[in-house]
């Protein structure tokens, strides 16, 4: 915090992984079915041999009655597909509330966390952007990544009054808009565009209203900035996502706001710009993709396709995005594809966990969206 002036963060991180505070934590581990696939290969070489040594002798006996009993009990206990899946990660099922890519809305109630990640946004500010008020909190990492891409859009385009105009937003200060709005406006138009209290996006610390303030305290919309297309770009390029886009208020419940925008981190806000969906369609659309039937995957050309789960590995480079439900238990344990980097997993905040791995290189755009996966985004959010 003291340097904070001075702070250069490192380059955007390439995905949504958070590796302070509430990150989840989770376990890599292998299932030693590994091992007995291994003992199970070698006991069928070491039969085939056997057979082929007697055959070979042109004796009419072929392998023994208790060798073939055995190769048989071995396949039912080791079911194929069992064998190919070794590769698991645990993670706390308490987590399902917590990430990036958590859904806070109307029927979403955020589940504040015992300990946050929240850093001041003014202390650690940059001459590359402004904010309103110095009390301002925000998620550390994300903060990181408007810092750094604030950075970037002042040296290309001169635009240094891009405005943090609300972030976090504890239980008592949305109480507080809400009844000021309300007051104000009266209930019915006070819900367009406030939350209720525990179910609004600024409490996750995700979230930034974002406008202009030049320098003689003219407060403007950003789309009056002459770099608005860099800004977009930039936020979109760099994990954050316009929440309550035009068009969907049937979905959100919150009217078009074109100053709230929400992280969610890479590649998810490229696919939800490219698919048009919003994120509670986003969420629901993730549903097709599951360890036991195709991922969603994007390749390091840009095109989204789905894919087999077994096959993600063996599609060239690019990231696979799936979910799994959450388990009952304490833990969930969640498959992960072979070849898979390091995988980035977040709770949804709807009952499951979005796994976002790479195979090399993390795509940086998406180019095209196969008929796959257009069919799929047809019954999400029919267009008309
Ligand atoms: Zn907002």
């Amino acid at each position: 915090m003291n340097n904070g002036q001075n702070r250069r963060p490192e380059a955007a991180p390439a995905r949504s992984k958070r590796k302070r505070g509430r990150s989840l934590k989770y376990v890599r581990r292998r299932d030693g079915l590994n091992a007995g696939y291994i003992i199970f290969a070698a006991v069928i070489v070491l039969i085939l041999a056997v057979s082929l040594f007697f055959i070979f002798r042109g004796k009419a006996a072929g392998p023994s009655a208790p060798e073939q009993t055995g190769s048989e009990t071995a396949e039912q206990t080791l079911p194929e597909t069992e064998a190919r899946r070794e590769t698991f990660i645990e993670v706390p099922t308490a987590d399902v509330a917590a990430g990036d890519l958590i859904l806070v809305n109307y029927d979403h109630a955020y589940v504040f966390p015992e300990k946050d990640d929240l850093v001041n946004v003014y202390e650690n500010k940059t001459d590359d952007f402004k904010v309103a008020y110095s009390y301002y909190m925000m998620d550390r990492h994300v903060l990181d990544v408007l810092i750094s891409l604030t950075r970037e859009l002042s040296e290309t385009t001169g635009e240094d009054d891009l405005t943090v105009n609300s972030a976090y937003r504890s239980l008592e200060e949305q109480r507080q808009i809400y009844d000021e709005y309300t007051e104000t406006w009266g209930e019915e138009t006070a819900k367009l565009y406030v939350a209720d209290p525990g179910y609004s996006e600024h409490h996750t610390g995700l979230a930034a209203d974002l406008t202009l303030v030049r320098d003689d305290g003219t407060a403007l919309p950003i789309l009056q900035s002459a770099a608005y297309d860099e800004i977009i770009r930039l936020l979109r390029d760099n994990g954050f996502i316009l929440r309550y886009p035009e068009g969907k208020k049937e979905v959100t419940r919150i009217e078009t706001e074109p100053w709230h925008f929400r992280y969610v981190g890479l590649p998810h806000s490229l696919i939800i710009e490219k698919t048009g969906l919003c994120f509670e369609e986003y969420i629901a659309f993730l549903k097709n993709f599951t360890p036991d039937g195709n991922v969603l995957f994007l390749s390091t050309g840009g095109r989204l396709s789905s894919v087999p789960f077994e096959e993600a590995g063996s599609s060239g480079g690019g990231c696979a995005i799936y979910r799994a439900a959450a388990g009952t238990g304490d833990v969930t344990k969640i498959p992960v594809p072979d070849g898979a980097d390091e995988p980035s997993v977040s709770g949804d905040n709807d009952g499951g966990f979005i796994v976002t791995v790479n195979f090399g290189a993390s795509p940086a755009r998406v180019t095209g969206v196969g008929d796959d996966v257009s069919a799929i985004i047809k019954t999400i959010a029919p267009s008309d």
